[in-house]
């Protein structure tokens, strides 16, 4: 079969294959304890699935819409994240897309050619890289140490910055390793890129579950500069338990913005309408579920943090938003006679039926993901097995 050389070298997405794996073993039948889902474990609250079928029955939901979304939707994005922002945008810097990850594929899309750089801290999402190179430009690795708590320095970013850098990627709070910049961090590299004429690329999707009092500061609400150097990706997926209905969206320069539009006008025409009503209820309707469950994930991982960093070997800080754990396996590792993370996961898989993602994909290869959206019995299940596990194998 010919194939592009794009499609060859591309690598799949960990975390999507590592679910699928999971769910595959427990279709089969078997009692798989899945920790590799990157989605709330609730449904959809019922005003937004209401409101979705109201929207179809009422016809509404039946035509193309506009290519950056509807009227109504990009103005209730307007309205719901003007005080998060602090900031006044108008509908022409407003994108809607399929998902956040399109939001993103098509921004490199639009702003990247052969050549330039995007610098990527690691640990970072999946797909950061993958899509850089989809746009024929490089991903320039920032490693962020442990000591830091995962998170790049100004220094960092400068040693790896060339005239080629175009963009500097920051998402916080961090999936995977749930951390969150502080102001003060985020101002300094703000600055830094503001004055390099880099520009930022923010992804706060995780910006409504933070836990334990932490704050999430959203870069761009930093200083009118920093905010007219940055593009926001946002969504619907995280917060409002809507990562199947894919609805996200980009904030930013209106020129980008045009040229994100004229992508989505030649690729996907236009999110899915019935999608876009179930959004505006979203922004729009009540926020107490989303509270609701933001306080659900907090009571998860104050019990299971401590459990997790319990571990033999295991290396941990208490994250303080999204929804995962990554610790540090390497003392484990060494302890049980394995060379990497993804050792780890695929035998734990086989023979506890616990299901992990490898840090491999994260540019981690001796961290592994544990994602806590889901119910605290299957939590504290999957952490009894690994602990068998690792005993099992000293
Ligand atoms: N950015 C990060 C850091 C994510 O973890 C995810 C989803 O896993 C996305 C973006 C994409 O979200 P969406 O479901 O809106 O495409």
């Amino acid at each position: 079969m010919m194939l592009s050389e794009r499609a060859r070298k591309l690598a799949p997405s960990v975390t999507l294959q590592a679910a699928a794996k999971a769910k595959k073993l427990k279709a089969q039948g078997n009692d798989v304890k899945i920790l590799t889902v990157g989605e709330p474990d609730f449904a959809t609250p019922k005003n937004i699935q209401d409101a979705a079928i109201q929207a179809i029955q009422s016809g509404k939901a039946s035509y193309y819409t506009a290519t950056p979304g509807i009227p109504q939707l990009r103005k209730a994005i307007e309205n719901r994240f003007r005080n998060v922002y602090g900031i006044d945008f108008q509908d022409e810097n407003i994108v809607v897309t399929d998902g956040a990850k399109f939001a993103l594929y098509s921004l490199f899309q639009a702003i990247l050619n052969e050549g330039d750089e995007v610098l990527i801290p690691v640990p970072y999402w999946v797909s950061y890289a993958e899509q850089v190179k989809l746009a024929e430009a490089t991903p320039v690795f920032v490693y962020a140490t442990e000591e830091n708590d995962y998170k790049v320095t100004v220094e960092q970013l400068e040693e790896q910055r060339t005239e080629n850098t175009r963009a500097v990627i920051i998402n916080s709070p961090s999936n995977p390793t749930g951390m969150i910049y502080s102001y003060d961090e985020l101002k300094a590299i703000g600055e830094w890129a503001v004055r390099n004429n880099v520009l930022i690329v923010a992804d706060d999707i995780y910006g409504r579950l933070v836990y334990n009092g932490n704050k999430f500061t959203p870069i761009a609400s930093i200083s009118e500069e920093i905010r007219e150097n940055t593009v926001i990706i946002n969504g619907v997926s995280k917060a409002y338990a809507m990562t199947g209905w894919r609805i996200g969206f980009a904030i930013g320069n209106e020129e980008i913005i045009k040229a994100m539009i004229k992508i989505g006008s030649q690729s996907t025409s236009n999110p899915t309408a019935v999608s876009q009503f179930a959004a505006l209820e979203a922004l729009n309707g009540t926020q107490e579920v989303v509270e609701e469950m933001r306080q659900s994930y907090e009571e998860r991982l104050n019990e299971i943090y401590p459990k997790v960093a319990a571990l033999p070997g295991f290396k941990l800080k208490k994250p303080q938003g999204a929804f995962y754990l990554f610790p540090n396996i390497k003392e484990t590792l060494d302890m049980i006679g394995m060379e990497n993370a993804t050792e780890f996961v695929d035998a734990l898989l086989e023979e506890e039926y616990v299901a992990l993602v490898t840090g491999d994909g994260f540019g981690s290869p001796y961290n592994v993901r544990l994602s806590y959206a889901t119910d605290l019995a299957t939590l504290n299940e999957a952490v009894d097995r690994i602990a068998r596990f690792i005993e099992s194998k000293k």
